[in-house]
């Protein structure tokens, strides 16, 4: 799901991709300048091998995730708390922004349930 990011206005523009048994679900809004806002939601099950015991785990994932994303190079004008990922080409890919946020749930350290009982 590509989005063409000058499109996007202050009115929520919806999206939901998946990947897997996740679904990452929200919607896009302008916040000024080049600046966009995405706020979404990660939900569902990744599976993952434990860092102690190598079993693959289903890990149960619920996560907020909240970033800016700049049309072209961010300059750094606007005062903004959050992350911001650039945009070089106008466009976000959803797809892409979602196995980036799964590859970063998959770099955590995890422990499955088992590990987490037996200290
Ligand atoms: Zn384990």
């Amino acid at each position: 799901m590509k989005i063409i990011l000058r499109k996007i206005t202050k009115t929520p523009f919806d999206f939901e991709v998946k990947s897997g048994e996740i679904i990452f679900k929200g919607y896009l809004e302008y916040h000024s300048g080049k600046l966009i806002l995405l706020r979404a939601k990660l939900s569902g099950l990744l599976e993952k091998p434990c860092d102690i015991c190598a079993q693959e785990y289903r890990m149960p994932v619920e996560e907020e995730v909240e970033f800016f994303l700049s049309d072209g190079i961010y300059d750094g004008f606007d005062n903004v708390d959050l992350d911001v990922v650039e945009s070089l080409d106008g466009n976000v890919d959803m797809e892409e922004i979602l196995a980036s946020e799964i590859e970063l749930i998959r770099s955590d350290y995890l422990r499955c349930n088992e590990c987490q009982n037996s200290n």
